[in-house]
């Protein structure tokens, strides 16, 4: 569609970084397109509506810049998912596998209740690895997953497949 088309002209494939081999996919162009930065924050938002979310959650630090104009176009609170160390008050952690070694992340156990539908906003879904604990954090508060929703996702790295266990039928949108 026009929006694909945009979105994707917005967004700058940078080679070998952050190592050799890698490219980078950099959304700050699109950031710097109000037309572009608007048309993706109404279709995260109506994604979002659609599938009956009461709360957004944005993972850093990308996660964060998507999700808090999502929640407000969408009427929904926001809740931030950080690296370990970062929040204040009594949290939720989670551990996952990093290629060398592990990563944590933590939200506010207070933010998420159980009668919450919870969607899951970030840039690109890469292993999954990220949004994959997400979901169990989300899940561990007693919330419900109302899905995941990012502008992209690297096929080939297959993060959808790693997170259909964790989905448990909630949807998967990569605009
Ligand atoms: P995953 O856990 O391997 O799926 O990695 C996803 C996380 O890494 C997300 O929070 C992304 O923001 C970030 N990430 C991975 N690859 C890229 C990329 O090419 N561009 C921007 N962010 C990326």
């Amino acid at each position: 569609t026009d929006v694909t088309e945009l979105l994707l002209s917005r967004i700058r494939d940078v080679p070998d970084y952050p190592v050799p081999g890698v490219t980078f996919k950099d959304i700050t162009p699109l950031l710097a397109d109000p037309v572009a930065f608007a048309a993706l924050t109404d279709a995260l938002a109506d994604f979002s509506v659609r599938h009956g979310a009461t709360k957004i959650v944005g993972l850093e630090a990308r996660g964060f810049i998507l999700g808090a104009p999502v929640a407000l176009r969408a009427g929904l609170g926001f809740i931030p998912v950080r690296k370990a160390g970062k929040l204040p008050g009594a949290t939720l952690r989670q551990s996952y596998d990093l290629e060398y070694g592990s990563a944590e992340i933590e939200v506010h156990a207070e933010d998420l209740a159980a009668d919450d539908r919870v969607m899951v906003i970030d840039d690109v879904l890469a292993t999954g690895g990220t949004a994959e604990a997400s979901l169990e954090l989300i899940r561990r508060s007693g919330a419900q997953v109302a899905g995941v929703a990012v502008l992209m996702e690297l096929g080939f790295l297959e993060g959808r497949r790693k997170l259909v266990q964790a989905l448990d039928g909630a949807p998967l949108e990569a605009l």
